[in-house]
């Protein structure tokens, strides 16, 4: 019989040469599992997505008294559909009261397409400036604001007048001008091998932006959902953006993303013309319902405190000369080796004796380290034994 490994090669688009091939019977907790009782601990998270680990029993309550109700009924925008006006209720609750209107998506990249939509309309300008070593979707809009000329050249022409600042270097600010209509920034860089900005760097790009009249767009789609300690990374600052993107760890494991804004900002997406911004699944009552959960099961459980002491541990336990650097802000972290064969033997060492671990985008030369906030000290110092054992093997 042909097996699902095959299947996977033969009938499903790959997105690289190199997939890593595991296949998944069931997760649960921190952990996957696979067909032949194989068990490993995930330190990925799904790409950040598990924040509060797989399979939670409260977002698997909710998905199912949602599914006893009612699952897709029309287009996002026209019906009153508790599960979505109840999130948004909550999510409002969590942030800053500027914020006052959420737009759901399915992804985080379309969470990226309506912020620069209403951006330029708001504005009614139409330079967007991101981020060198930005990643922010593989869309086309998205994919114009990637900091990487690779990833832009391979697909060009796409948006104009995007231009680049560098991140952390408060000298590019004068790039903003009264002609931008939007700075799109990651709170903390994720694919570019998780670069913490200083605080003096975010303040001063908060003040340029409100200097020339620019909005300030916040990538919270990694960093979001306690992933740094805070719910948002942004409160790390000190400052508040225009507009927060959300998206990842938001839905507690299902589908979802976020576009939330001031009224005013938001407002200017429902006419002239109208519908001019609509989506079919955005906002899926199923996927709100688990975010419902996914967001109490953060407060009740007081995850967010737990944060940085896990942080701390992980990088006593990692502490070796053959690391050069462990960056990082809470649990969102990567190990600065040195060569991507490093990188890539010690990740495969790491998932031969049952840990997933990963690496960056743009920065092939460091660990991505990004644990379900839910992970025991007992369970990190495991983890932390494999991974210096990987380390000392092959670095
Ligand atoms: N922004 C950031 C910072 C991301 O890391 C990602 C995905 O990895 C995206 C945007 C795009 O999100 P999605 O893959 O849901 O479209």
């Amino acid at each position: 019989m042909i097996s699902n490994r095959e299947l996977f090669l033969q009938n499903t688009a790959q997105t690289s040469n190199s997939p890593r091939l595991v296949e998944v019977e069931r997760a649960e907790g921190i952990y996957l599992y696979g067909p032949q009782g194989e068990r490993y601990m995930d330190l990925v998270s799904g790409f950040n997505v598990s924040n509060i680990g797989h399979r939670h029993p409260k977002v698997l309550a909710a998905i199912q008294d949602q599914l006893n109700k009612y699952l897709h009924v029309t287009v996002y925008g026209e019906f009153v559909q508790a599960p979505q006006v109840l999130f948004a209720t909550e999510l409002l609750q969590v942030l800053p009261a500027s914020f006052a209107s959420v737009y759901f998506t399915n992804s985080g990249a379309e969470a990226v397409e309506g912020s620069m939509k209403i951006a330029k309309k708001f504005t009614g300008r139409q330079q967007i400036l991101a981020a060198e070593q930005a990643y922010h979707g593989s869309t086309q809009g998205a994919l114009s604001l990637i900091g990487n000329d690779a990833y832009r050249q391979a697909y060009a022409p796409l948006l104009p007048e995007i231009d680049f600042i560098r991140f952390n270097d408060s000298g590019s600010l004068e790039k903003i001008t009264t002609e931008t209509a939007a700075v799109i920034i990651e709170t903390v860089q994720g694919e570019a091998g998780v670069r913490v900005p200083d605080k003096s760097f975010m303040q001063a790009l908060r003040t340029k932006c409100d200097e020339t009249g620019a909005l300030l767009i916040f990538d919270e789609i990694q960093t979001g959902f306690g992933r740094t300690g805070k719910m948002f990374a942004f409160e790390h600052f000190d400052i508040e953006p225009d507009i927060l993107m959300l998206a990842k760890g938001i839905g507690g494991g299902m589908p979802l993303g976020a576009f939330v804004a001031r009224k005013d900002i938001m407002d200017v997406i429902k006419d002239n013309p109208m519908l001019g911004h609509i989506t079919t699944f955005g906002g899926h009552p199923v996927s709100c319902a688990a975010a419902r959960a996914s967001l109490q099961v953060i407060q009740e459980e007081g995850l967010l405190d737990t944060v940085s002491s896990k942080a701390t541990l992980f990088r006593e336990l990692l502490q070796t000369p053959k690391v050069k650097e462990i960056r990082g802000l809470g649990l969102m972290m990567c190990l600065q080796l040195q060569t991507f064969d490093q990188v890539y033997a010690v990740s495969n060492y790491c998932a031969s004796q049952g840990l997933m671990i990963d690496w960056y985008l743009h920065c092939e030369t460091a660990l991505r380290l990004a644990p379900p906030l839910t992970i025991t000290a007992e369970e990190i110092e495991e983890a932390c034994k494999i991974i210096r054992a990987g380390i000392e093997k092959f670095c």
